[in-house]
């Protein structure tokens, strides 16, 4: 389906990429300034998206997915979906990350329960895994499930949960052992009785994502709606950030085009317009640059999707692709500002649209692991690679 030697998509993939830039361009596009001044959870687009099929891409294709490619299809949709609005390529994301510990460990009778809730019922999914003490530090989560009887009793508070507040279900991770690090996930729905969802967090970008608190005081969910055994939390999570990382690079680069568009409609005017170009070899030097880095995190993102969908070892790749990408996004945001300045003026309307792109660029340094934890985790496989095992920190 997709040639890895030249990394371009095939014919049904190339269909696809247009069809989502298409309804991007004309659809999501028009609502992106809007959404991010008013900070607000776009119903509107999160309908198209599940009419397009686009929020269960990753489920098995009798619930609604894609069936083959799906990690470079939902990379594709994403980069496409966020060269105009991170926000929106953003619910696709967790939609996936939600959704895996679900497809991943629910037994077939608990997918059969919750999957057609999902994609038939509209249900958004939200990933509870952080929490004020806990995020890099993700085996010093403090969220309880004790064993009591036929369910299992949650106690816990999250935070900075994408959806939180619009989601039917949860993947919930919370500890099931007095051992550090022994943790499992579980299934909530959203009426579950002691679920309560908290402040809204205010954020610096993707401001038409919503992200709030989630509290669990005594939350009772029936015994089989732990995913996967008990303990194996920290296991699901690692392998959900093989899928995820690669689709927040693809969010980080779909945001460096738009900003790149950007420019390139701005130089394309002022030549129109017979204007001269002033600071003309600056110009040119940051288009150079930044068109070189999208290519570079196009290839290591679409590498690591490839490998993924293949079922082949590709942490190492994942974190690259997510760090180096996000880097880049911020790197040709920032560099894109300073070009519109030179070419339109203080504050013209790209120029604003560019910042909006600016403050989204940086949350992809943030999410599904910061950019620091992303170096550690290169490192340490390469040195892995070299030495047969883990060294002793
Ligand atoms: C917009 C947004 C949406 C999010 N959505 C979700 C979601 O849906 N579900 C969810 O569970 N979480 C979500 N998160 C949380 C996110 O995953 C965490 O913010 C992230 O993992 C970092 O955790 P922290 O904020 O607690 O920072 P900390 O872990 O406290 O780290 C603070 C700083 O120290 C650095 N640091 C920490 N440890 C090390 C180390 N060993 N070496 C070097 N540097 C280190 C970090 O890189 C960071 O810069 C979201 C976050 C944001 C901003």
């Amino acid at each position: 389906m997709f040639d890895q030697s030249t990394l371009i998509p095939t014919e049904m993939l190339k269909e696809f990429k247009e069809k989502i830039h298409l309804i991007a361009r004309e659809k999501i596009a028009p609502q992106a300034s809007l959404v991010d001044e008013e900070e607000f959870f776009n119903r509107e687009v999160e309908s198209l998206l599940w009419d397009q099929g686009l929020l269960t891409l990753t489920f098995p294709e009798e619930y609604g997915g894609i069936g083959r490619d799906q990690t470079v299809a939902l990379c594709l949709a994403v980069e496409e979906i966020a060269k105009y609005c991170a926000a929106s390529a953003l619910l696709l994301i967790i939609q996936a990350v939600g959704s895996f510990p679900i497809i991943y460990g629910g037994s077939e009778a608990l997918k059969k329960k919750y999957l057609p809730q999902m994609s038939q019922g509209r249900k958004l999914v939200a990933y509870l895994v952080t929490e004020p003490w806990a995020g890099s530090d993700v085996a010093g989560i403090r969220t309880t499930a004790r064993r009591v009887g036929d369910a299992y009793i949650l106690n816990g508070a999250k935070c900075f949960s994408t959806n939180g507040g619009v989601a039917g279900i949860y993947s919930v991770l919370a500890k099931t052992s007095e051992e550090r690090g022994k943790s499992s996930f579980f299934l909530v729905e959203r009426e579950t009785p002691g679920l309560q969802i908290g402040r809204t967090e205010r954020k610096l970008g993707q401001r038409g994502s919503n992200t709030t608190e989630v509290f669990l005081d005594e939350v009772r969910v029936p015994a089989e709606h732990l995913l996967g055994k008990e303990g194996e939390g920290f296991l699901i999570a690692m392998k959900d950030f093989d899928m995820s990382r690669p689709a927040i690079g693809a969010q980080a680069l779909g945001i460096a085009e738009g900003a790149v568009e950007m420019l390139l409609q701005s130089i394309e005017e002022r030549n129109h317009l017979g204007k001269s170009f002033p600071d003309y070899q600056i110009i040119q030097a940051v288009l150079a640059e930044a068109t070189t880095l999208i290519e570079a995190s196009r290839g290591l993102i679409y590498r690591a999707a490839i490998l993924h969908d293949e079922g082949r070892s590709h942490t190492k790749l994942a974190s690259m692709a997510k760090c180096f990408a996000s880097d880049a996004a911020m790197k040709i945001t920032t560099e894109v500002i300073d070009v519109l300045q030179i070419l339109e003026g203080l504050g013209s309307p790209r120029q604003f649209e560019v910042e909006r792109m600016f403050r989204d660029a940086k949350l992809t340094q943030i999410f599904e692991g910061t950019n620091q934890i992303q170096r550690l985790v290169i490192a340490r496989q390469t040195v892995k690679e070299r030495i047969g095992r883990s060294i002793k920190e």
